[in-house]
């Protein structure tokens, strides 16, 4: 779901994007036309060399403990996902998913 896909890219800025300091992480929600939900987490940490690279299923840095399915969990739940990084300044991904309207409660 959501929640699991915006914790997935919370995780990844904190421990990839900020490996041995602390940094800010900006989480962005935007309602767009036709119900389309937008949330961008952006951080401004160590950036990512070759995203495609590190889009790609168990592609992982981060050793034995991390499995490297984040990017893939983020686009299971969500119909868009884009990725933008600049190595030495951040990153930022953009995930976007269409919600169904909700019904209106019975009277
Ligand atoms: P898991 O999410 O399964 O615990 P993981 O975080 O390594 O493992 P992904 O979330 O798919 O796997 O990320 C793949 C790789 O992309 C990471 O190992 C890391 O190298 C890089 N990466 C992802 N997000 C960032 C980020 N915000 N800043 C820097 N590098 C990142
Ligand atoms: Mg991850």
């Amino acid at each position: 779901d959501i929640k699991t896909a915006v914790s997935e890219a919370v995780t990844n800025a904190i421990v990839h994007g900020y490996p041995d300091s602390i940094g800010k992480v900006v989480v962005k929600v935007r309602v767009c036309p036709e119900n389309t939900l937008e949330i961008t987490v952006r951080d401004y940490g160590r950036g990512i060399p070759d995203v495609d690279r590190a889009r790609q299923p168990m592609y992982t840095t981060g050793g034995a403990e991390r499995s490297g399915m984040g990017f893939t969990i983020m686009e299971s739940f969500m119909d868009r996902l884009s990725v933008r990084s600049v190595p030495g300044k951040g990153t930022a991904v953009v995930m976007k998913k269409r919600l169904a309207p909700r019904l209106k409660a019975a009277k």
